[in-house]
């Protein structure tokens, strides 16, 4: 069989695989849905995620081992990954040949030449690398491997979901979808101007590959230079921009083998010895600008720390989930692939803008505002998803406290805080325990203290009480439901009496429950005395010592927008900075 047709086969197979798993990665209880899958296959076979994480933490994530087997077959083949395997790059190519459909052979040509701005990549490369040695791993803003998981996971799909329902039950939503999909639908429209562009001018990962080849002994080579007739038709079809023409910069070559196809006269082929016509192995790239580079990343890394995340001006609206590790560790291993983001059954982890800081754009923060609930009890979905533990695996013992770990007590996410000027009960005198009863933690987390309150206008005159039936002589306030078992009444000039459930209400006639016993019990009234309207009110009050931070309470609050309570990183078990001293 043809090459070429073999590096279809396969760069089909790797992108229906690559989408096969962003699909997979939902929780459920179909065959198809996170049972096994290794959806984080392609992260872990990205040597940049392991070299970057390698640098900023001091080891390799057992996660990243495949990266050790794409390190050592593109040392002997070259940049097989980008021809074969990528699937951006695929998606890349499939663009890029349809941009170029109506151009003429010259304009593909010209379009196919090299240009000295391809040398750009390793510039970014070497940034991003500085950026690791010193504890900020921010390569996975244009690694392709870890953009494209983000892109499909919270931008495509959800939209291809948004109708159809196929893949979850509700639409899932997430914070600056619009963006990551913008960013997407950039990268492959500038394949319009030049085949394979962000391949060519922009992927790191390239960068690295040209680097990782630099002497492989199998590569694209020209036999015969003299006998070339010069007729450019492997340039015509060149995916790499690597010139094999004539002096082919091997750095460029992403191994798509349409240059042995397309040479009429069969002189271009893949052997263990040198092109003929001359060859480079990497593109010309000014010293200058690596070293710029290598100084713009030392010294932005150190930069965005001086935001002081860690310290006492730190973003408290900041969560992470469950299992992730201190600020500064996970800035150290996330890549920003969305994996987390994507596997939540509750569709609350979502890509931080800029809460985390610059240096934490479209890292996994938590908003409990958004999605169908707080953190679920039984779920640790997203720590298991993450390919360089950034957020570390837990047990449900670990996450809830129990067995081995009954000493360290349960994860915290945060505390929850009453918001007084926004809380019902507390605001507005209206009666609602819905943080209380969603409460997940036993005992309640959130206890209420009963308190009656007059309500407004709510002094009457009584005309008479009859056992348990009360005549007002004044119409009741409007616009209260007295007989929904919140309001009671009491004498107006007795306030240390038990106020008395309304139990029924007709006009000015009231039922009202049997009176109670002890002190304050009433069952009579003087002629003309007033009574007193007052609502009972269960006030929420959190406590600290059990509240985990799962955002229950924030996620059902009645109070939509801002909610009245809101769950802030304070007592997170991930960190000490953010601990309640008192
Ligand atoms: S553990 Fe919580 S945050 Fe993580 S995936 Fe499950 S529900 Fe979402
Ligand atoms: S924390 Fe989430 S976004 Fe970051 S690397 Fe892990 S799975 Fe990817």
């Amino acid at each position: 069989m043809r090459m070429v047709i073999v590096r279809r086969i396969c760069q089909g197979f790797f992108l229906a695989l690559f989408l096969w798993f962003c699909v997979a990665a939902t929780v459920g209880a179909q065959w198809w849905q996170l049972r096994g899958w290794p959806i984080d296959w392609f992260l872990a076979a990205d040597p940049l995620t392991a070299l970057t994480t390698i640098l900023s933490t001091g080891r390799l994530a057992p996660g990243l081992y495949w990266a050790v087997a794409t390190v050592v077959l593109t040392a002997f083949l070259g940049r097989f990954f980008c021809g074969f395997v990528c699937p951006m790059g695929t998606l890349n190519q499939i663009t890029g040949w349809a941009g170029g459909q109506g151009r003429t052979r010259q304009e593909r040509v010209a379009a196919n030449a090299r240009h000295r701005l391809q040398g750009f990549k390793h510039v970014a490369l070497v940034f991003f690398l500085a950026c690791a040695a010193l504890g900020s791993v921010q390569a996975g803003l244009l690694d392709p491997l870890p953009l494209l998981h983000r892109s499909m996971n919270l931008a495509v799909l959800p939209l291809a979901d948004a109708r159809t329902l196929a893949l979850s039950d509700e639409p899932r939503l997430y914070d600056s979808a619009w963006l990551l999909g913008g960013v997407l639908l950039a990268i492959l429209g500038l394949n319009l101007l030049r085949p394979r562009f962000f391949c060519r001018f922009l992927c790191p990962l390239g960068a690295l590959f040209a680097l990782l080849s630099r002497f492989t002994p199998w590569r694209i080579a020209k036999r015969e230079a003299g006998k070339c007739g010069d007729c450019r038709l492997c340039e015509e079809r060149c995916e790499g921009a690597c010139g094999p023409s004539g002096e082919i910069v091997h750095g460029e070559c992403v191994l798509c083998l349409n240059c042995l196809e397309a040479c009429p006269s069969g002189r271009m082929g893949f052997a263990p010895e040198p092109s003929a016509s001359g060859e480079r192995h990497l593109p010309a790239i000014s010293r200058r600008g690596v070293l710029t580079a290598a100084a713009a990343g030392a010294v932005a890394a150190p930069l965005w720390g001086v935001g002081a995340l860690a310290g006492p001006a730190r973003d408290a609206s900041l969560l992470r989930p469950p299992g992730a590790l201190d600020e500064e560790r996970f800035l150290a291993r996330c890549i920003r692939c969305g994996q987390c983001m994507r596997v939540c059954p509750s569709n609350i982890v979502q890509p931080a803008l800029l809460q985390a800081g610059v240096q934490g754009l479209w890292t996994p923060a938590l908003n409990f505002r958004m999605g169908r609930s707080g953190c679920q009890p039984n779920c640790i979905a997203c720590g298991n998803a993450c390919p360089t533990a950034a957020v570390r695996p837990l047990t449900l013992d670990e996450k809830h406290g129990t067995g081995d770990f009954a000493d360290k007590g349960p994860v915290r996410l945060g505390t929850a805080f009453v918001d007084r000027t926004r809380c019902l009960p507390w605001a507005m005198d209206r009666p609602c325990i819905v943080c209380q009863e969603v409460c997940p933690v036993s005992p309640k987390a959130i206890h209420t203290r009963v308190v009656f309150e007059p309500v407004r206008d709510g002094r009457l005159p009584a005309a008479r009480l009859a056992g348990d039936v009360l005549d007002l002589s004044a119409a009741p306030p409007q616009g209260l439901n007295l007989a929904g078992g919140d309001h009671a009444v009491r004498p107006a000039a007795r306030p240390e009496a038990q106020p008395r459930r309304i139990l029924g209400q007709s006009g000015g006639r009231l039922t009202l429950e049997k009176p109670g016993r002890g002190p304050g019990a009433w069952q009579e009234l003087a002629p003309g005395e007033r009574v007193e309207i007052v609502v009972r009110l269960q006030r929420p009050h959190v406590d600290p010592s059990r509240c985990i931070g799962c955002g229950m309470c924030e996620h059902d609050c009645p109070v939509s927008g801002l909610r009245a309570i809101r769950v802030t990183s304070e007592n997170e078990s991930r960190s000490r900075a953010g601990k309640m001293t008192v």
